[in-house]
């Protein structure tokens, strides 16, 4: 191992990204020191390249982002117990303060504090990156590396899933960018009957059938509503999961909601979004809930357990992979949307 490594960096105040040579990081004591082996590309990567309003507000430049990898670790520092070089990881990338009122009560995912990896801290778009040992995720020896690293963002699909009952429900997924299909994959996997993908690209729709969608309904060509009270017999679907940020869609999805229905929302809308809450929340008695990263770390046993097993078969979700060298090949296609996951191999 040399002292430098090729990195993705945010090189700049503005759209782009470099391959650069940078230092390879030193770890502290609690700190373990991975080597990259896979890491894919998120949504938030996408707006860190593209240098959207968000972008601007939190990203600070020079610096390497990316944050969903999978790994073997190649050094430990001296005050880290219970892992150990050789082992095959990926990593919780919320580092947490333990001295706030949700951490305290074991509410981490909350935590008032939380740094992330790639957003406050230095990414794994690099041959190495450094993560503190409580942060790891260990993955069975036979995980294939591109399949561990998607478990970050799957963790998400998961939580949202998984945030309420599911086996037996109806339910929809607004949004099918690769998480909404992570999404479908699990709803079905945990049971649900009806498991409707509701998306505007039929590229996405067509993997969304790939993993589980019982019903696709592409909602720029006909009313989701519509379609989702004829699939239930004019009852509508007793849970949403809400991935697509969209005023509309938002709409659609509390009007689709049968009453006591429960709304889980993991996407970011990008502005408020006026809701009929008289109507769509209270008379109808929904649950609506925020999903803000993953529970730590009940969210990683369930998702490591679901690729492990073979429950969720991820392997149509990664439709592309290609090497680190290769990343704006990767932003494109996720610019494009003609894309699953996209996993960078450093
Ligand atoms: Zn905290």
């Amino acid at each position: 191992m040399g002292t430098t490594m090729k990195a993705i960096m945010k090189h700049h105040l503005g759209p782009g990204a470099e391959l650069r040579e940078v230092p390879i990081p030193q770890i502290e004591p609690h700190e373990v020191l991975i080597q990259v082996k896979a890491t894919s590309i998120c949504g938030t990567d996408v707006h860190i390249y593209t240098w959207d309003a968000w972008a601007e507000s939190r990203i600070k430049a020079p610096m390497v982002f990316g944050h969903e990898f999978s790994g073997v670790v190649v050094e430990v520092g001296r005050d880290v117990t219970g892992v150990k070089i050789g082992d095959h990881v990926s990593a919780e990338t919320h580092v947490v303060c333990h001295q706030c009122l949700q951490c305290k009560t074991g509410q981490y995912h909350i935590c008032q504090n939380t740094k992330i990896l790639g957003v406050e801290f230095q990414g794994c778009f690099a041959e190495y990156v450094k993560m503190p040992a409580e942060n790891i995720w260990k993955n069975p020896i036979d995980m294939p590396f591109e399949k561990a690293s998607i478990q970050e963002p799957m963790g998400n699909a998961v939580h949202t899933v998984l945030a309420g009952p599911i086996a037996g429900k109806t339910v929809a997924v607004v949004g099918c960018g690769p998480i909404g299909i992570m999404a479908v994959a699990v709803a079905k996997a945990s049971g649900a009957t009806e498991v409707i993908a509701i998306d505007i690209n039929d590229y996405r729709l067509d993997l969304a059938r790939k993993v589980g969608a019982t019903v696709t309904i592409n909602s720029a060509q006909e009313d989701p509503v519509k379609r989702v009270m004829q699939v239930t017999e004019g009852t509508g679907v007793e849970v949403v999961c809400e991935m697509s940020g969209h005023p509309v869609a938002i709409r659609q999805a509390f009007e689709m909601l049968t009453n006591g229905g429960r709304m889980s929302i993991l996407s970011l809308p990008t502005k408020p979004i006026e809701l009929d809450i008289t109507n769509q929340i209270v008379f109808k008695g929904v649950t609506v809930q925020g999903i803000t990263g993953r529970k730590m770390y009940e969210t990683w046993r369930q998702t490591s357990g679901l690729i492990h097993s073979g429950q969720v078969d991820v392997t149509p979700i990664i439709t592309h992979t290609m090497p680190l060298e290769n990343f704006k090949e990767g932003f494109d296609l996720m610019i494009s949307g003609q894309c699953g996951k996209v996993v960078l191999l450093p």
